[in-house]
């Protein structure tokens, strides 16, 4: 298993926030949020809402100090946010797959996507640098991204917060993506 993997949750939960819109503004949000994550579903109540809104504050300061270059603020941000949300890891065999690990299965939903979360990005921080969290520079935009050129040159979540609508995309098929579908707020 890679742990980074874990480390998109983040990613994901950030960019629910875009300036004139909020996909966590009810329930609905968070169900789709957690659509596709098997291992984070179950009942889900206002108090979730509240809890998911706060960890992605929490979450949005850690790409914050690591994109003015605090790696310290940031790292200690997330090491309050691993001691206050713990991975309970257990090894599960099903399905014909081998042995692997599965983290929190119980607790509440902000909880478990909270520990998986932490430990994610506490993973990629420590194989790739706290360097590859990024907030991008657009004009009243939010949304983080992880970078991964070599260089560690990406400022922007986009093509469109670049201000290059389409050329340098149209120059090669694999022009770098973006780490989540370009969802414009407003129009
Ligand atoms: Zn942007």
């Amino acid at each position: 298993m890679n742990l980074a993997s874990y480390a998109d949750l983040a990613i994901d939960l950030v960019n629910t926030r875009r300036p004139q819109e909020d996909d966590l503004s009810d329930l609905e949000g968070l169900r789709s949020l957690l659509a596709h994550r098997p291992h984070l579903g179950g009942r889900i109540a206002h108090r979730d809402l509240d809890a998911m809104r706060e960890l992605r504050a929490q979450l949005h300061a850690i790409f914050a100090a690591a994109a003015r270059g605090d790696e310290e603020g940031a790292v200690d941000r997330l090491n309050t946010l691993l001691i206050h949300h713990p991975v309970h890891p257990q090894l599960a065999r099903h399905d014909g797959q081998g042995w692997h690990l599965h983290f929190n299965e119980s607790g509440s939903i902000p909880d478990r996507y909270a520990a998986r979360t932490a430990m994610g990005l506490a993973a990629k921080i420590a194989s790739q640098g706290v360097d590859r969290l990024g907030l991008c520079r657009g004009e009243d935009c939010e949304r983080v991204f992880f970078d991964t050129t070599a260089n560690r040159s990406r400022r922007y979540c986009s093509d469109r917060c670049a201000g290059r609508p389409s050329v340098t995309a149209a120059c090669s098929p694999s022009a770098p993506r973006v780490s989540a579908p370009a969802r414009d707020g407003g129009q």
